[in-house]
């Protein structure tokens, strides 16, 4: 038995799933018949009509009775995500966590989703902005947050009263299947809820792009790399659909003649190579400056040297395997252009054996090349040196993502510039800390190529509604805005 999450039917169907820890065959998943498609929207149109009239708080219970499922499966769900993606154990139960974490917070939230009054200019009238439940809400996730991303999407969209139809990546499908099972579970204490109200559908981009075509679907959040966000964002918004988009990154982290080395070593090193590289806001770029290169680079190359790679499900281990031969490819291949760009890469070898298992890559580079400006989805560190605070802020914004952004200092004004207007132009910009491992409280996205969306907290919510403003009269007269006048 893969997992107690699972069924045998789950396990015994067409979709091939490979375990990246060693590469095999470990199930298949049942696939989903694209010509059904039609119906899964049809039932999800159907359960909004239902769900939309049930009070937010009430939602919020469903949310809350998930958060309590997902507590008892932790255990279970993470050593699934270990197995179907080859992240370390606790970093298998940290997505499993930040799935309670986003649902606590949706249900804290079910008892808000505050509109405004705002003063009118006309005597006796009354204006407010109330958020409704938008519709049917499209989720199209990546493979290296299997089922994360779905929870930061389907506990707001619940709460905010609607509907989802989840599309995981298709090397996912039995965390996916898993989640589902979970949800069952809060579904089945919760009582009376609308047949189509939480779907998932298996399988490859034609399904995800007949969420992406569909009227039904007024919100699609699309997360992925910017290949599919560049063709899935135009299609949604050429049917006046809305987009949320979270894109590929590129994240750098500027290291300042007065940063404490110390803290800053254990954070490049846990943000590129923790996940094997494979987290959108991993570390792949350090801009360090002239006069501590030297040294930093000593103590990366060291400490990369120790680092314990292997089977992710081994106590100790750091670094598990990459999600397949075709990643470690790409890595490979980014490498040898680094070396023709005139890098000089410590690291980054194949390791034998099987699984798609790698050495951490060092790329010191001369300048930041067209390879440095591409997200590869590996363990690939680019060292590149600045000398003074303009130029380091200028090649940290000098690449077509923007997700994720730190800087190492302890000097007030670099710090308080890197946040301001002229400082990084990314989604999320820290100080003496690294760019990866965000809390579920602040809204998460990016800015240029990573798409501009937001998910998760602060007001990421919205996004997930439909605003309306409204003027109510309560005076005997019909006075017109701006003084115009329209005497009939
Ligand atoms: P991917 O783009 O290959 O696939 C992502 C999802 O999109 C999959 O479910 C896939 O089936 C679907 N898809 C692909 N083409 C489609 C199409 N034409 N229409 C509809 N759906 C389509 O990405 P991946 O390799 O699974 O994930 C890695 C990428 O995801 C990286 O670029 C990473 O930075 C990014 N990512 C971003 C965030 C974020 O929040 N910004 C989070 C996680 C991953």
């Amino acid at each position: 038995m893969i997992s107690p999450l699972l069924s045998n039917a789950e396990t015994q169907g067409t979709l091939p799933v490979f375990s990246p820890i060693d590469g095999a065959e470990i199930a298949r998943a049942p696939e989903t018949d694209p010509a059904l498609m039609p119906e899964v929207l049809a039932r999800a149109t159907q359960a909004f009509l239902a769900w939309r009239e049930v009070p937010a708080p009430r939602r919020g219970e469903l949310v809350r009775l998930l958060g309590e499922e997902l507590r008892a499966a932790k255990e279970d769900l993470g050593a699934l995500v270990t197995l179907e993606v080859g992240k370390i154990t606790s970093e298998g139960l940290g997505e499993v966590q930040e799935m309670i974490d986003i649902c606590d917070f949706a249900v804290g939230l079910s008892r808000q989703l505050y509109g405004l009054t705002i003063a009118s200019e006309r005597p006796g009238h009354r204006m407010a902005e109330t958020w409704l439940p938008v519709g049917p809400v499209g989720i199209i996730t990546a493979f290296n947050f299997p089922v994360a991303v779905w929870a930061w999407n389907a506990a707001l969209a619940l709460v905010c009263g609607n509907p989802v139809i989840w599309k995981p990546s298709e090397k996912t499908p039995l965390t996916a299947l898993a989640t589902q099972r979970v949800f069952e579970r809060a579904l089945a204490r919760f009582g009376e809820a609308p047949e189509g109200l939480v779907q998932l559908v298996i399988g490859g981009p034609a399904l995800g792009e007949a969420l992406v075509a569909s009227k039904a679907v007024p919100v699609l959040s699309a997360t992925g790399s910017t290949r599919m966000g560049a063709w899935v964002g135009p299609k949604v918004a050429a049917r006046w659909g809305r987009a949320i988009l979270e894109l590929g990154g590129n994240n750098a982290m500027i290291v300042a003649p007065s940063a404490d080395l110390d803290m800053a070593v254990r954070a490049i090193v846990f943000g590129a190579v923790g996940t094997a590289g494979q987290r959108c806001t991993s570390l792949r770029r350090l801009i360090v400056h002239r006069s501590i290169r030297e040294d930093l680079v000593a103590r990366l190359v060291k400490a990369y040297a120790s680092l314990p790679i292997g089977d992710p499900r081994k106590p100790g281990t750091l670094i598990g395997p990459l999600i397949d031969q075709a990643a470690r490819a790409r890595m490979l291949a980014q490498l040898e252009r680094a070396r023709a760009e005139g890098g000089v890469v410590h690291g980054g070898m194949a390791l034998e054996g099987p699984g798609a298992y790698v050495t951490p890559a060092l790329a010191l580079m001369p300048s930041q090349t067209d390879t440095v400006r591409e997200e590869t989805f590996a363990p690939i560190l680019y060292v590149l040196t600045y000398d003074d605070f303009a130029e380091a802020i200028a090649l940290q914004n000098d690449v077509p993502q923007g997700l994720s952004s730190c800087i190492f200092t302890l000097n007030l004004r670099e710090a308080e510039t890197f946040l301001s207007a002229s400082g990084s132009d990314c989604g999320i910009a820290n100080v003496n800390i690294g760019p990866s491992g965000a809390e579920i409280g602040g809204a998460f996205g990016g800015e240029k190529e990573t798409g501009g969306g937001r998910e998760s907290g602060s007001d990421a919510w919205k996004a997930y509604m439909r605003r309306q403003t409204s003027t109510v009269n309560y005076s005997a007269k019909l006075p017109l805005a701006q003084g115009v006048r329209f005497d009939v």
